[in-house]
């Protein structure tokens, strides 16, 4: 379940955000709150990709805030940006085992 909300940062735009208890924030602003200083060249160089990619991909967006909140990354999560950057930020490594039902006929045509 998806709720709309007001970006709590601009309280303009209306964000969908999948639970009540989190922070609804629209692209633009978490671009900007994104946008800080990084002082170790080697992670400046590392999250220094186009900057649309961050736009079209929450999940590189997600890998730079905790980047930004920690100081540091794992190993996986830096694995996955780099996958997903070099991807064309197509969005979050599929791992969801989800089992649909009633899927059976597709109408196709
Ligand atoms: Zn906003």
């Amino acid at each position: 379940m998806a709720y709309q909300q007001r970006c709590v940062s601009c309280k303009k735009t209306m964000v969908l955000v999948p639970s009540r208890w989190q922070k609804p924030l629209c692209t633009k602003c978490e671009m900007g709150d994104l946008d800080q200083e990084i002082e170790d060249p080697a992670w400046k160089k590392f999250f220094a990709i186009d900057p649309a990619l961050y736009e079209k991909s929450s999940f590189l967006r997600s890998i730079k805030r905790s980047y930004l909140n920690r100081g540091m990354l794992t190993d996986k999560q830096r694995e996955m940006f780099l996958k997903v950057v070099a991807e064309g930020a197509q969005g979050p490594p599929p791992r969801k085992r989800a089992a649909k039902a009633g899927d059976g006929t597709g109408a196709a045509g």
